[in-house]
């Protein structure tokens, strides 16, 4: 049970140098009136093991679309669809929910994306209370799905109650939901759904609030994600293995041919030495190392490579590795020369980087490498575009002021070293659109793990920047 107004702290509502045509005050207050509601919706969400892998019950998850469809009628919409498509092998997709509030004349378009399926439990033993009963301990509320991402359920649609409280006829933006129902099972029918439903989804501006803020009490904006491309590699030196004893001297091997090649694909720094990829070095904000270290679990005596900032080598820079190879197994290695042998790489591009040109690059830096004369095969894989908001956007701008207006802090710009592979999707469908990267979550939500959370008080700030963003952009428009 959720106790009364007075539980969790409110937002002062004094407000200072906003636009003069948002009403920052009636906006604060109806956040803060319906605060509690908010929270123990998603405490009733959380209680939904609504997960989209195959070896779980779908009936969870129906019953999760179904839950979240009857709180985006209680928020006032009236339009709200369940949708799926099948995936290629003929299995339905997870079920979305899709509700549509059309634009007045003359208002854009926004559109709201959440997911509303979540990650398994895991091992049960790790979590300090029920993972499907959300707990509030020290200020974060506990529950799988609690920030990952049922809590950007929660915060649209109370942004979106409080802003058309608020503002009642006078709110003529379009408003979009698309909570989708697979995201956590890797999005399968995302791209098939976006081509089916096309105009139903289309917008001028899409805030995907499934990312994370800075630290607890620094809101951030996720402006950077970057691009992938994988593939692999392959040396042949012989025709066939031979007797590594009578024909081994004179030929190098596979094995270590194609060792020496993978060794030019960086500096002696560790920097990526493939000509002509786009790297950059400004990023607005840093990493410690010691903090990296931490995190990514270096050993105690390993130099990091490259060179930069440790946030440009994250985000606004390449990263090459190598994920798998293809050569014999040492318990079943005999005495003979290995005539062929593969590896896989998998790249990740910065902002600004062409797929099709880094891949090109890097096929042209391995066959001009191909070391003793062997005889290189280059095979290109999956691409993925890296993402960048323009943040002197129209929509980036609102964002930023919100964030800011919000938490009394100034918002940091931040990147992400990984991607959200339907980002791409996204733009593809719509190259118009402007993207925002939102979040619920702080570097200690633990989303995925055990023990997820969300932190209460920045919760509200979440809520209450969203509140803000809609009225203003209802407000102002997309006009420059
Ligand atoms: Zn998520």
């Amino acid at each position: 049970m959720w106790p009364m107004t007075s539980a969790h702290a409110e937002i002062p509502q004094n407000k200072q140098g906003h636009p003069g045509s948002t009403p920052v005050e009636a906006l604060t207050a109806a956040v803060n009136e319906s605060f509690d509601a908010t929270l123990a919706s998603l405490e009733d969400l959380v209680a939904i093991p609504g997960i989209a892998w195959a070896s779980f019950d779908p009936k969870e998850l129906d019953r999760s679309a179904d839950a979240v469809a009857s709180l985006v009628k209680a928020a006032g919409m009236e339009d709200v669809r369940i949708l799926r498509c099948n995936k290629p092998d003929g299995t339905p997709g997870g079920p979305a929910v899709v509700a549509r509030r059309p634009a007045a004349q003359g208002k854009p378009t926004i559109l709201l994306y959440a997911h509303h399926d979540v990650q398994p439990p895991g091992d049960r033993s790790l979590w300090h209370s029920e993972p499907f009963v959300a707990e509030e301990r020290n200020g974060r509320l506990y529950g799988r799905g609690a920030a990952d991402d049922k809590a950007g359920i929660m915060a649209h649609l109370a942004a979106y109650s409080a802003v058309t409280k608020v503002l009642g006829e006078d709110f003529g933006l379009g408003v979009t939901l698309f909570f989708e129902g697979e995201e956590e099972a890797g999005s399968p029918t995302f791209r098939t759904f976006l081509e089916e439903h096309q105009e139903l989804l289309r917008a001028d501006v899409i805030v995907v609030a499934d990312s994370s803020n800075w630290k607890v009490g620094v809101p951030a904006l996720t402006t950077s994600l970057r691009g992938l491309v994988d593939g692999t590699f392959e040396v042949r030196v012989l025709e066939h293995a031979v007797h590594s004893g009578m024909f081994g001297g004179p030929v190098l091997d596979a094995p270590t041919l194609l060792s020496r090649l993978i060794a030019t694909l960086h500096d002696d720094h560790g920097n990526v030495a493939v000509a002509g990829l786009v790297s950059r070095d400004e990023v607005a904000v840093d990493l410690t190392e010691a903090d990296y270290r931490a995190d990514a679990s270096v050993l105690d005596g390993v130099r990091l490579a490259g060179s930069g900032t440790i946030a440009s080598r994250l985000w606004t820079k390449p990263a090459l590795s190598i994920i798998g190879m293809d050569v014999p197994a040492v318990d079943v290695a005999s005495n003979t020369l290995i005539p062929a042998a593969r590896a896989k790489f998998s790249m990740r591009l910065a902002p600004g980087q062409d797929p099709e040109a880094a891949m090109a690059a890097l096929k042209q830096h391995v066959e001009s490498h191909a070391p003793f004369g062997a005889q290189v095969t280059f095979t290109p894989g999956e691409s993925g575009n890296a993402f960048s908001t323009d943040t002197t956007s129209a929509a980036a701008r609102m964002a930023l002021w919100a964030l800011g207006e919000s938490w009394g802090v100034k918002p940091v710009e931040m990147g992400i070293g990984g991607s959200i592979p339907f980002i791409a999707d996204l733009l593809e469908m719509y190259p118009e659109v402007q993207i925002l990267v939102t979040g619920v979550e702080d570097p200690d939500s633990r989303a995925h793990s055990a023990n997820e959370s969300l932190h209460i008080g920045d919760f509200r700030h979440a809520v209450l920047a969203e509140t803000l963003m809609l009225a203003r952009l209802n407000a102002e428009g997309l006009a420059e």
